[in-house]
């Protein structure tokens, strides 16, 4: 579910140079050109992939964003200036897809300028519906324990009065005459170097290749219409800030007669009080009393599972880390937990009683060389440096 390094992805260091960053993206997208591998969908996420590292790491200023912020650099459609998480909810980049540059890119890469004309021309044909991304905010807790969430979605949905087609229920659709359906016409001209043909998308159909006589009055022809809709959406326990996570076929509806589009949930974890996150490991801080470190105690230390009781050994130093095993975060991966490093804080108290001085100060009497059992190996140790 995460989504994979940049880095990584391209097979290239992190200080890898431009040049070093091209070749190696050049030889993925040619391994998984959609060309040479026809019907296979995992190349094509393959290259979806490697298309969209590239677009980032071969821009110096997304690379920047990138090496300081990760993924997060990303959330709105870039701009890394403060908070990218920001705005909580909203931030839906329709019809931006994913690594654009990319794939211009590559097919100039593969078929020169001809690639964008082919691709002028599926436009006028089925489309597939835009990717939607959103940001979502959860607690501390649902990311450590999964959760499920209702996101709200604004989005172009099939109208289901004419089911996309355009036309008015009972109206017919006519294949456009000027053109037979194609969308394109080839218009002949001669030349001082010969016959050429240009090929451009029919006027008259608008490149659709066919004609609608009486629009559908719900989405006025479009096919589409926006509707604000409410989903569930499964987190799984484990996912942590910068966790993307794909939702297939809830982004946009297509366009005639083209797929549905993804729906991408970038996910951020909200602080908590007492615990910090590193990956599957949680981090927290106890203070304890100088009698509790000196003779050991049993404390309650605060677990995402509830209060559990912890030995403290009897002469525990300041700084000390001691575990919890099993009370971390679950991994993604396989849901095997991390543990729990409780950090001791040993509190020296700042104001005495009378009466605790006086037990202190016998203490010390009583305590002679014990007190501090480092006392003469640092004295032997600093010997002899002040001649
Ligand atoms: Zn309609
Ligand atoms: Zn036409």
């Amino acid at each position: 579910m995460d989504k994979r390094d940049y880095y990584d992805v391209l097979g290239v260091a992190k200080g890898a140079t431009a040049d070093e960053i091209k070749k190696a993206y050049r030889k993925l997208a040619r391994q998984y050109h959609p060309d040479v591998n026809k019907d296979n969908p995992a190349a094509a996420e393959k290259f979806k992939e490697c298309s969209e590292a590239y677009s980032v790491l071969s821009d110096e200023q997304k690379r920047a964003a990138y090496d300081q912020y990760g993924h997060a650099a990303f959330q709105n459609g870039g701009g890394a200036q403060g908070n990218p998480f920001g705005g909580g909810f909203g931030g839906f980049g329709g019809g931006q897809g994913f690594g654009g540059q990319g794939m211009d890119d590559i097919f100039d890469m593969f078929f020169g300028g001809q690639g964008r004309s082919n691709r002028g021309r599926a436009d006028n044909g089925p489309r597939p519906g835009a990717d939607l991304r959103m940001d979502l905010e959860i607690k501390f807790e649902e990311a450590a324990f999964g959760c499920e969430k209702e996101v709200n979605l604004n989005r172009e949905e099939e109208c289901d009065v004419c089911h996309g087609k355009g036309a008015e229920p009972g109206t017919s659709v006519d294949t456009c005459s000027e053109c037979h359906g194609t969308g394109e016409v080839r218009v002949t001209q001669n030349t001082m170097f010969g016959q050429m043909v240009n090929v451009r998308p029919c006027t008259r159909c608008h490149g659709t290749g066919k004609i609608i006589k009486t629009p559908c009055k719900a989405c006025r022809g479009t096919g589409r219409v926006k509707r604000n809709k409410t989903l569930k959406v499964k987190i799984p326990a484990g996912v942590d800030s910068g966790s993307r996570l794909r939702v297939a076929g809830e982004g946009e509806a297509g366009i005639r007669g083209g797929g549905k589009g993804d729906l991408y949930v970038y996910l951020y974890v909200k602080p908590h009080k007492f615990f910090e996150r590193d990956g599957t490991t949680i981090h927290c801080e106890i203070p304890i009393n100088i009698v509790q470190a000196s003779l050991g105690a049993e404390i309650k230390v605060p677990t995402l599972d509830g209060q559990v009781i912890m030995k403290v050994p009897a002469g525990t130093q300041p700084g000390k880390i001691l575990r919890l095993k099993g009370k971390g975060v679950a991994s993604l991966r396989n849901g095997v937990r991390g543990d729990q490093l409780v950090r001791v804080k040993v509190v020296i108290p700042t104001k005495l009683s009378d009466k605790q001085k006086e037990a202190l100060e016998k203490f010390s009497d009583v305590g002679g060389d014990d007190i501090n059992p480092e006392e003469k190996s640092f004295l032997k140790k600093i010997s002899g440096l002040f001649k």
